[in-house]
């Protein structure tokens, strides 16, 4: 039963029951209707029968008692009234009997009734022999006969009419007890069957209640379960009913809401680009490592991402993100997480690495990016620069160590290293650093800080028309530091603030001297973000100028892409009171930042410097060639005059001759030399 449908058990179990209401209906039905004939039998047949017998037994009685008047009746005139009420009594005796001739039909009526005519004749003889003694031969022969044979005649009729209708009365009696017990036996009937119609309703509204609440509670549980978030429970396999239906929408339901939240914690965690995880499931990846365990964080920047995205689109950069996504993900394997933070930026998580792995890590990282990368069929040269942070006892979050991570990124890219490592850069002055600004203002003042110069060759007059100046430390123990290693730092804690104005008036004072000796060297200067974000800077500049009687325009000022990019409004405020006092301003390092071309039309410079990195082995690789012979041309529409930055080879010289660079500086004219070693260099490299 289970197994049918509930509307289908529901009909089964009502069509019991009503069959069950039908057949004790019938049943009663049944029964009164014989109850009924019964009745009617008693009523119409019995009490008619025992009537009649009653009746005859009367008659017969009034007959005899007119006889007996007739007998002491000696008026003839007087008797004839009464032979007529007599008449009229036999007739009635005769139809009565007549009646009840044809009214009692069973062997034993009828042999009574035999009898009751046989005495009826022979009172009926006697009673005409008696009538016709007493009107031939007086009343007392007729009282005598009377007394002898009519008496007794009538005396055998009596007795047969009241036996008749004690008969009758048994009969009667007899039925009315078979009604009796055949009514408590029709009413046993109906109590039965009542209340076997009671138990099998009931049971049947037991099993099918069951049979609908205990599935739907289950049902219930399992919807409870769901909506409590428990999606792992499956969810039972009903029948073919309306509420294994439910159950199987409940699964379906189930299934549906499981597949959505997975896809929402998908999108939660995971990078959609790159499928790789974002910076949420990195965080939370970090959060749930055991503590105080070795380790790094490193976060990789794509370099040029933002030129590569406006030269080739950005579905290309898409493309790129995907390419390098892919082989971060194959590399790190196992020992590694990858996630992709935003933009061009990845960070890897190197769980229970030491020194030695992270920098092992660090360099097959690094060796991915040799091999161009093959795009829509064309070839990207792509590079990386990777900031490195060690779990340490102060930085125990991830965000921290991803912070650290970046930073060291940042001045990775600074320093033109393709690495950093975090603890090797520090915002918080360290007593470590602290010993160092001192030092480097003891240097300060005691002349430590030289300057290197490197000249720039013009290519039209074959001659050097510009000069680098470029600072350099002689440490009095460490020897001869580059300014890769001690500039960064000068600019994060601002005393870049006090080398700048030293090396302005030191150059500016420099080329005074030269141009007042006739040596026409337009010295070139590098200035930090700091420096061109300083309000005083236009005017020292100025009053140097002026101490010094320097026309502005043999002074050029380089500032690279990313110093413009920390303010930008303010920065350029400065570029443009320093381009109005006539002073040269020149791009440094283009192509290494994120700047794009359209930028140069707004800013107020007069000279480009193309980055080495474009410029080294120009001959073979065309796409660089591309890139730098399209930046001359446009350089050259803008009015703008073009060095070459690092050309080292004799081959790359002749290119940029080639391609009408307007000058080139690099190894292959000179390396940057001490002031009297240049000034010695020049006329004997008569160019
Ligand atoms: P920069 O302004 O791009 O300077 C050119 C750098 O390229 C110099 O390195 C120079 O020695 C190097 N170089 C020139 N030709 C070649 C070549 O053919 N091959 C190779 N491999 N390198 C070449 P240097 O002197 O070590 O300076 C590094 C950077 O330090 C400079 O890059 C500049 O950003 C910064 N710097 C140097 N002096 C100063 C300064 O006085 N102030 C500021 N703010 N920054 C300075
Ligand atoms: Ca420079
Ligand atoms: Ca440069």
């Amino acid at each position: 039963m289970s197994s049918m449908k509930i509307g289908a058990r529901l009909a089964v179990s009502f069509s019991v029951l009503l069959c069950l209401l039908f057949s004790v209906s019938t049943v009663s039905l049944l029964r009164f209707n014989d109850l009924a004939s019964v009745t009617k039998s008693i009523v119409e047949v019995q009490v008619r029968r025992s009537f009649l017998a009653q009746e005859a037994n009367q008659h017969a009685q009034s007959a005899a008692n007119s006889l007996l008047n007739l007998l002491q009746t000696p008026m003839r005139e007087q008797r004839i009234g009464l032979y007529a009420k007599m008449d009229a009594e036999l007739a009635s005796l005769d139809a009565t009997m007549a009646d009840a001739t044809k009214t009692l039909l069973s062997d034993k009526d009828r042999s009574q009734v035999e009898r009751l005519n046989v005495t009826r004749e022979n009172y009926d003889e006697h009673f005409r022999e008696t009538v016709e003694m007493i009107e031939l031969e007086g009343l007392d022969h007729a009282r005598n006969h009377y007394k002898e044979n009519t008496q007794k005649a009538l005396e055998a009729l009596l007795k047969e009419t009241s036996t008749l209708a004690t008969s009758q009365q048994m009969r009667m009696n007899a039925d009315l007890n078979r009604l009796k017990s055949a009514e408590a036996s029709a009413q046993y009937t109906v109590i039965l069957l009542s209340l076997c119609a009671l138990i099998v309703g009931t049971v049947l509204a037991w099993l099918m209640t069951r049979s609908i609440t205990v599935p739907i509670g289950t049902a219930v549980g399992v919807a409870e379960s769901i909506a409590l978030g428990d999606l792992n429970k499956a969810v039972p396999i009903g029948k073919g009913d309306e509420v294994g239906k439910l159950l199987r929408a409940l699964e379906v339901m189930r299934n549906s809401i499981f597949t959505r939240e997975e896809k929402i914690l998908r999108l939660a965690y995971e990078d959609t680009l790159t499928g790789l995880p974002n910076r949420t499931r990195f965080l939370e990846t970090f959060e749930q490592l055991p503590v105080n365990r070795a380790g790094a964080v490193a976060v990789l920047d794509i370099d040029r991402f933002a030129l590569i995205n406006n030269a080739l689109g950005h579905d290309v950069g898409d493309l790129l993100l995907k390419e390098i996504g892919q082989r971060f993900s194959q590399m790190s394997g196992r020992h590694a997480l990858v996630a992709r933070l935003w933009g061009n930026e990845f960070a890897f998580l190197l769980e229970g690495v030491d020194k030695t792995g992270v920098s092992d890590f660090v360099e097959s990282l690094l060796k991915l990016f040799q091999n161009p990368i093959l795009l829509d069929g064309q070839r990207l040269d792509v590079s990386g620069t990777l900031g490195v942070a060690f779990y340490t006892q102060e930085a125990t979050g991830g965000a921290m160590l991803l912070r650290k991570a970046t930073l060291a990124m940042r001045n990775a890219k600074k320093r033109r290293a393709s690495y950093a490592y975090a603890d090797e850069i520090n915002h918080e002055p360290t007593h470590e650093h602290l010993t160092l600004i001192g030092e480097m203002r003891e240097a300060l003042a005691k002349n430590e800080f030289i300057v290197h110069y490197q000249p720039k060759l013009n290519l039209a007059l074959n001659k050097v028309t510009g000069v680098e100046a470029l600072l350099r430390w002689m440490h009095p123990q460490k020897g001869l530091i580059p300014p890769f290693r001690f500039i960064p730092f000068a600019e994060q804690t601002g005393f870049i603030q006090e080398i700048t104005p030293w090396l302005l008036e030191h150059v500016i004072s420099q080329a005074s001297d030269w141009y007042r000796t006739g040596l026409l060297v337009v010295p070139s200067i590098n200035l930090s973000a700091y420096d061109l974000l300083n309000p005083d800077l236009v005017n020292y500049v100025r009053d140097l100028l002026t101490k010094y009687d320097l026309a502005p325009n043999h002074l050029c000022l380089e500032i690279t892409e990313s110093t413009l990019m920390e303010e930008p409004e303010l920065a350029l405020k400065h570029l443009n009171e320093l381009s109005e006092l006539g002073v040269k301003l020149s791009i440094d390092d283009y192509g290494s930042g994120q700047a794009s071309l359209a930028y140069l039309k707004i800013l107020p410079v007069n000279e480009l410097k193309i980055d080495r990195a474009f410029i080294t082995d120009i001959a073979e690789t065309p796409k660089n060639a591309a890139i730098v012979r399209s930046t001359i041309l446009l350089c050259h529409e803008l009015g703008l005059s073009v060095v070459a930055e690092g050309a080292e080879t004799a081959e790359e010289f002749t290119w940029l001759q080639e391609n009408n660079s307007d000058m080139v500086q690099g190894y292959v004219v000179a390396k940057p030399m001490p002031l009297d070693i240049f000034l010695n260099w020049l006329p004997m490299n008569n160019f």
